[in-house]
């Protein structure tokens, strides 16, 4: 099993998946468990004990990746062995970037923001927040205390190819790619921070503007990709960009396909999403074969990750979440699928 003192050494692409455990409702409506975790690496999709015919979607399969984590592990463990690697690449001047994926309700929202709710806030737990704490412990740390480094969040949402700033009234944004390809997300608010608990503040400030106005909380947030962007500059005049680190939620990847609703929004909206996490498979596949040509125009989402894209140093992690339940097979077949293709 995964322990908490191994020391993990980053590597250029990460894929991890993670199960969640059963809720409440699903215990009472007595789901069954599909899904076990043999051994490190490993997840199996398998049969229940009970007779049930499965044949259309299962074939007792097994999938393999770097890490996978079963329904004990906690936000701290995940963490260790996702995103905590990457930290010291960005203060070596590198970019790095770390995805959550999976179907709506597989614990995407729990794994980066910490189970944020717009009211009960315990965001102190997830990714997001404990990427903060070790980068103000680096930052503090005579081994980079003479890089003269200041730390600066920004905190963004990419709803049907759009770009929103969560930190600023969700203004809406623009994307534009100069001569040189750099891309810049025009007036994006990057507000300068000096601890963990003033990233959680905006955190906590942007996720309750994602979701405000809505009837449900999760079904906005879930067809949207949230970017949380910690960012170092060097404490120079021109306050030059040093290293960055994304961490982003992704909109839940389920189809359009079984959507009873006709709602052309809605079809609008599931193309897009569709579109935008099928960029993202083909920019991190071309990193994994160090192709020259990364496809990132294809979509806003990948337009904007471009720069944590290209360079040596550039370090990206994947965690694929997935429910355990029967009633969510297809969809956990599919999430293993995109990610199993990456390695
Ligand atoms: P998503 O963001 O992928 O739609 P959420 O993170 O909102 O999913 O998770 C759905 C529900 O399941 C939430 O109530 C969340 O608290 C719970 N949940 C998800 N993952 C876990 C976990 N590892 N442990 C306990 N509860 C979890
Ligand atoms: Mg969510």
């Amino acid at each position: 099993p995964l322990s908490t003192t191994e020391t993990i050494e980053p590597q250029r692409i990460c894929v991890c998946v993670r199960k969640r455990p059963f809720n409440k409702q699903e215990i009472n409506k007595k789901e069954i468990d599909v899904v076990s975790v043999p051994g490190k690496g490993a997840l199996l999709v398998h049969e229940p004990k009970h007779k049930v015919d499965l044949t259309k979607y299962l074939d007792n399969q097994v999938f393999h990746f770097d890490y996978s984590f079963d329904e004990t592990a906690t936000n701290e463990l995940v963490y260790k062995f996702t995103a905590k690697p990457l930290v010291q690449s960005i203060f070596e001047g590198g970019m790095a970037t770390c995805f959550a994926y999976g179907q709506t309700g597989s614990g995407k929202t729990h794994t980066m923001g910490g189970d944020f709710t717009g009211k009960q806030q315990n965001s102190a737990k997830g990714i997001y927040a404990l990427a903060a704490q070790d980068v103000f412990a680096y930052l503090h740390h005579r081994r980079y205390a003479n890089l003269d480094l200041s730390a600066y969040v920004s905190f963004f949402e990419i709803y049907n190819g759009k770009v929103y700033d969560l930190l600023h009234k969700k203004a809406k944004l623009r994307v534009l790619e100069d001569e040189r390809q750099q891309v810049q997300v025009v007036g994006l608010e990057e507000v300068y921070v000096t601890s963990a608990e003033e990233v959680i503040k905006m955190i906590q400030i942007g996720s309750s503007c994602r979701t405000s106005g809505q009837t449900s909380a999760n079904a906005n947030s879930s067809r949207s990709h949230a970017i949380l962007q910690i960012v170092l500059r060097r404490n120079d005049r021109a306050t030059t960009l040093h290293g960055k680190f994304s961490l982003i939620d992704l909109a839940g990847n389920e189809r359009g396909t079984d959507v009873s609703s006709n709602d052309r929004s809605t079809l609008v909206e599931t193309a897009e999403i569709n579109r935008s996490l099928l960029a993202l498979k083909e920019c991190i596949r071309s990193l994994g074969k160090n192709s020259d040509h990364i496809p990132f125009r294809m979509s806003t989402l990948t337009k904007v990750l471009r720069d944590s894209f290209i360079g040596e140093k550039s370090r990206t992690c994947m965690i694929a979440m997935v429910s355990p339940g029967m009633t969510s097979c297809e969809y956990t077949m599919n999430t293993l699928r995109y990610a199993d293709r990456y390695v």
